[in-house]
């Protein structure tokens, strides 16, 4: 059952479009996150559902309610917001427990449910402290618990981890993943941090420039972006780019380097001869290795290195190719040198096409 529903949002701030036909479905229990970078329009979106901003245009519904043109208070959803906005005079039970008091549940009743949520984010030692006296991982998760006190059928998360330390930062996605898994809740969760969006999401929505680039499973972004925005946005390392043409018969691409690369099956075909394109490898389709071993001769790089990053698991070598730069995802034991040359072969069954001018994927 479909949870959330946007239909063709929209918002300015004076003349300025800073969402533009924001459509989209969240089920029941779905956890969805909203990927972009800064300044693209995420805390504005959670802003417009927690009815902390109104939409120029378009409507909200929440289990089959309209609720964009409810107060917040009516809108049954809890937010998280980046700073936490704790109430720095009241203690952790205060905090947490706010939203039962608002709501004029009973003090024995309001204690036992903040001692539960307490416990369940294991903070339930800290109920007497003030935010003050916690620290930022313990302040995050006052913020969560008094968000799920309001046993609210949407949870709304504006960069919850982005104030944290990145070990932290990993032991409260874990949290918040566990949390979800407790709870059900349907929840939106904003984030600048692709991994985080990764790890986290059933669906991801990218957003680029208040406009939803791509909505899909997070291995779907990752393996089949529908534009050169996403597949650089999700990825990390970055996506490797060359330049090239596609030839008069529509099989191959020409590089601007030099070599010529296959164009993969389901690929544009002949209608696509001449088309200006970016070729998309991503570092693990390119490897000191050829894709199979009868294949040495096929399409490679012979590539200087410039930088080699052994991360125990892969090396990491980044390397020119005649003015290109490129990063390849190579065995542990890989015997690469700065300064040294090596050949690498990409994966032409994995490579993506980009058309150069519109930034739309060909194949
Ligand atoms: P994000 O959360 O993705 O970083 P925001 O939703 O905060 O982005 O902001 C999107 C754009 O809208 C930015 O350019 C920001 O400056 C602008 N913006 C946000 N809130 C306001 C406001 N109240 N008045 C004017 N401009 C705003
Ligand atoms: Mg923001």
């Amino acid at each position: 059952m479909t949870a959330l529903l946007l239909k063709q949002l929209e918002k300015s701030f004076g003349p300025t479009p800073v969402l533009q036909n924001v459509t989209l479905g969240i089920e029941e229990g779905e956890f969805v996150v909203v990927v972009g970078p800064s300044g693209c329009g995420k805390s504005t979106l959670l802003k417009l559902i927690a009815g902390l901003e109104d939409p120029s245009v378009g409507e909200i519904w929440l289990g089959g309610r309209r609720i964009d043109l409810l107060p917040p208070k009516d809108r049954n959803v809890a937010m998280v917001f980046q700073d936490y906005a704790l109430y720095p005079h009241m203690t952790v039970a205060e905090n947490i427990g706010f939203g039962l008091k608002m709501k004029g549940v009973g003090r024995s009743e309001r204690a036992l449910r903040v001692r539960e949520i307490a416990a369940s984010l294991q903070i339930d030692a800290y109920l007497a402290r003030r935010p003050k006296e916690l620290s930022g991982g313990q302040r995050q998760r006052v913020a969560m618990g008094r968000a799920l006190a309001r046993d609210a059928e949407l949870f709304l998360f504006d960069e919850p981890l982005s104030n944290l330390d990145a070990k932290l930062r990993m032991e409260m996605r874990a949290q918040i993943k566990r949390l979800h898994m407790t709870f059900g809740t349907t929840t939106l969760l904003v984030t600048h941090d692709q991994m985080e969006a990764m790890t986290l999401a059933d669906r991801i929505v990218c957003i680029d420039s208040g406009v939803i680039a791509q909505v899909g499973t997070p291995l779907s972004l990752y393996d089949d972006p529908q534009s050169l925005f996403v597949a650089k946005f999700i990825g990390a390392p970055t996506i490797n780019l060359l330049p090239g043409s596609i030839s008069a018969d529509g099989a191959a691409v020409a590089l601007q380097g030099g070599a010529s690369l296959p164009v993969p099956k389901g690929g544009p075909n002949g209608a696509l001869a001449g088309r200006e394109v970016l070729v998309g490898i991503r570092p693990e389709h390119l490897s000191e290795r050829p894709s199979s071993e009868d294949n040495k001769s096929a399409a490679h790089f012979d590539v200087a290195i410039e930088l080699v990053e052994t991360v125990g698991s892969d090396t990491f070598v980044t390397a020119d190719w005649r003015g290109h730069r490129l990063a390849a995802r190579c065995a542990p034991e890989v015997r690469a040198s700065v300064g040294s040359a090596m050949r690498l072969f990409p994966r032409p069954d994995r490579i993506k096409l980009f058309d150069r001018a519109s930034e739309a994927r060909l194949g």
